[in-house]
């Protein structure tokens, strides 16, 4: 136990301390002030949270809570909470729990009646929906898009149909072959924002309907390195008169060929539209 008794709550507490996505600048007061007067910090890296807490002078002791241990040591800290200590929790970046550790420990500490409480802070998911100008009334954070691409495709189709916007958090070396597999699953059409290296020098979001973003991201390297969000706009059910020229053309094109039904069914698969609103324009502008 310490004398530190700065800390606004006497009773033991678990706080969850954000910490910034690039920019130091991002800290909280309060975030300063809680990781100065608690007894233990529990940090995902104690090394990389060691060089933070040196930039900003504090000396509290710190205690490792990573991914691979969490469930293990989630106890051993619920006993120094309830022994009297005061800890906060922190990840390498951002807001512990959101693709990061923590999960277990709140978990843990809530059902042995520990107190939680959560400072606001940095956080990519809400720093990129902020400046993506996609509809931020309804998100959803869907966290790292799988490695493999089957499992991406699977990801893709469940969203697919989604209103609501949805994120995904990305690594620079798999961003090409993400972009190439949501292409295919969600059309060319479908408006995609790359938030890259948030709060950063090399700060980059740029919006573009997919197929024009995968080829903005292939024709500079720049864009596939760093830190990124991939912010997917909801899906819009397209009424007969607002269908994209690009897939009534490319149906004006298949109807030649094709009876307009099957070339309607190919254009709506092509450019993930309902078939029946193509089949409709078709039989309207179509001899
Ligand atoms: N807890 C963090 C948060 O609150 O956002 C997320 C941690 S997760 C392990 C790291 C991922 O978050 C990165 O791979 C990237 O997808 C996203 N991310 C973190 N910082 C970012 C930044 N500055 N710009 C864009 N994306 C970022």
């Amino acid at each position: 136990m310490t004398d530190k008794k700065t800390l606004p709550t006497e009773v033991p507490t678990l706080y969850i301390v954000p910490t910034p996505i690039g920019n130091l600048g991002d800290i909280t007061q309060r975030a300063l002030d809680t990781l100065t007067n608690v007894d233990l910090i529990a940090a995902e890296d104690t090394r990389h949270t060691g060089k933070l807490l040196s930039h900003f002078g504090i000396s509290t002791k710190t205690f490792a809570l990573h991914d691979h241990n969490e469930q293990q040591k989630a106890q051993v800290l619920v006993e120094k909470l309830l022994a009297g200590y005061s800890i906060a929790l922190v990840s390498d970046a951002g807001t512990p729990l959101i693709s990061d550790p923590g999960y277990h420990l709140v978990t843990k500490c809530r059902q042995a009646g520990v107190k939680v409480v959560p400072l606001p802070g940095a956080c990519a998911v809400v720093t990129a929906l902020s400046a993506s100008g996609l509809p931020s009334d309804r998100f959803s954070f869907e966290g790292f898009l799988p490695a493999k691409s089957k499992g991406r495709k699977d990801k893709f189709l469940e969203i697919a149909k989604a209103e609501r916007t949805c994120i995904f958090y990305e690594s620079p070396h798999r961003i090409l072959d993400s972009l190439h597999d949501m292409l295919e699953i969600l059309g060319a059409e479908r408006e995609v924002v790359l938030a890259r290296e948030l709060t950063k020098t090399f700060e980059t979001i740029q919006g573009l309907p997919l197929a024009k973003l995968v080829d903005w991201v292939k024709s500079d390297e720049n864009q596939q390195r760093g830190e990124m969000a991939l912010l997917v706009h909801g899906y819009r059910a397209v009424s007969d008169d607002s269908l994209p020229e690009e897939a009534t053309r490319t149906l004006a094109i298949l109807s030649k060929e094709l009876p307009l039904k099957k070339a309607a069914a190919l254009a709506a698969e092509i450019y993930n539209l309902k078939k029946n609103a193509l089949y409709k324009w078709g039989l309207e502008h179509l001899d």
